[in-house]
């Protein structure tokens, strides 16, 4: 169960609803986000939600029956927008683009990519400055450095800005230069870094775990909105299976069961979903197609020169097409 409260309740007000909660059985949690003051409601017995919904400092009251309870759609049916500012918003029914590099490697491809992301109306940059890589010893970004060179150069064009966190003592330094922290697939259940994005007032896409279920991935985006964040994405960017002859399984049914047990806006990354550069267009009008809020992908002028995940990553006449396509799936829904 869900109560939201009018944010101006009183003390005593307060108290009395914890009273009557804990008289009923329920274990209660106070969460305050940038918008709202709730209280998440846990118990065993069904209660008749009336006797609650009537006392003074209530604003509305919901049963919640899924395991996750503030990111679940069973309260909130309309969908939650993510505003950037400078009229960037994710989830108002435009198809967001995310695009960039896998990584950050120097000012020059920062440049380039700039460059592209404006030419065709992309708002949103994607790059790594703090890689989470497989190999110890392969290329693991250019860290803040790569980060503030991005920024520096998105900013004269208002270009907004994606990229991964890793740790929780690297929020501090990024936060400044950061529109979206990323939390990668390998992060994805790491509840301190969760509730350490949790306390800040920065949007956060949770990307879902390499071998993560979706009620995981809601259950690690219930940790950090019942921090206090409420600006989430959720993100698809395949799971591990027994398949082995692509790079991860990219679940496209994910998007629409999301979309459906969830408010929050859902984004779909066909690069890592799939791995193989060819595929990867086809796959990010078909994450739209079947419900997606945006996508992320990966370009670069020259893939096969990139310092990660070249195999996957577009080319920048690719990457236009892709753009051009998506305005003509835009048009069909
Ligand atoms: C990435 O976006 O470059 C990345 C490392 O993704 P994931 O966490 O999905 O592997
Ligand atoms: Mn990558």
């Amino acid at each position: 169960m869900i109560i939201q409260l009018y944010k101006t309740i009183n003390p005593e007000d307060l108290q009395s609803i914890f009273n009557t909660l804990e008289s009923n059985q329920y274990s209660v949690t106070q969460v305050k986000t940038q918008f709202e003051n709730y209280l998440v409601c846990i118990g065993k017995h069904d209660v008749d939600i009336r006797i609650i919904g009537h006392l003074k400092g209530v604003k509305d009251i919901h049963r919640v029956s899924d395991n996750y309870k503030l990111v679940s759609r069973k309260w909130k049916t309309e969908n939650t927008k993510i505003n950037l500012g400078d009229d960037v918003i994710i989830g108002n029914g435009n198809p967001s683009l995310m695009a960039g590099p896998c990584s950050i490697e120097s000012e020059e491809q920062v440049s380039k990519i700039v460059s592209h992301l404006v030419k065709n109306n992309i708002k949103i940059m994607r790059g790594g400055a703090y890689k989470p890589r497989s190999s110890p010893y392969a290329f693991r970004g250019l860290g803040i450095d790569g980060l503030k060179m991005m920024h520096e150069q998105c900013k004269p064009y208002n270009i907004k800005i994606i990229t991964e966190v890793m740790q929780a003592s690297q929020i501090q330094d990024m936060i400044q230069y950061v529109d979206v922290f990323q939390v990668g697939a390998r992060n994805s259940q790491n509840y301190n870094l969760l509730d350490a994005l949790g306390e800040i007032d920065k949007p956060v896409m949770i990307k879902r775990g390499i071998s993560g279920t979706i009620e995981e991935l809601l259950n690690s985006a219930e940790y950090i909105f019942s921090k206090g964040n409420e600006k989430l994405l959720l993100c698809e960017r395949g799971i591990r299976t027994f398949e082995t002859i692509y790079r991860n399984t990219f679940d496209i049914n994910a998007i629409q069961i999301l979309k459906d047990k969830s408010h929050l806006p859902v984004i779909a990354d066909p690069s890592h979903g799939i791995g193989i550069r060819e595929y990867v267009p086809k796959l990010a009008l078909a994450s739209l197609m079947a419900g997606a809020d945006g996508i992320i992908y990966e370009v670069h002028e020259k893939p096969e020169e990139a310092l990660s995940d070249g195999q996957q990553t577009l080319n920048f006449i690719e990457s236009e097409k892709l753009v051009q396509k998506t305005q003509l799936i835009k048009a069909l829904l």
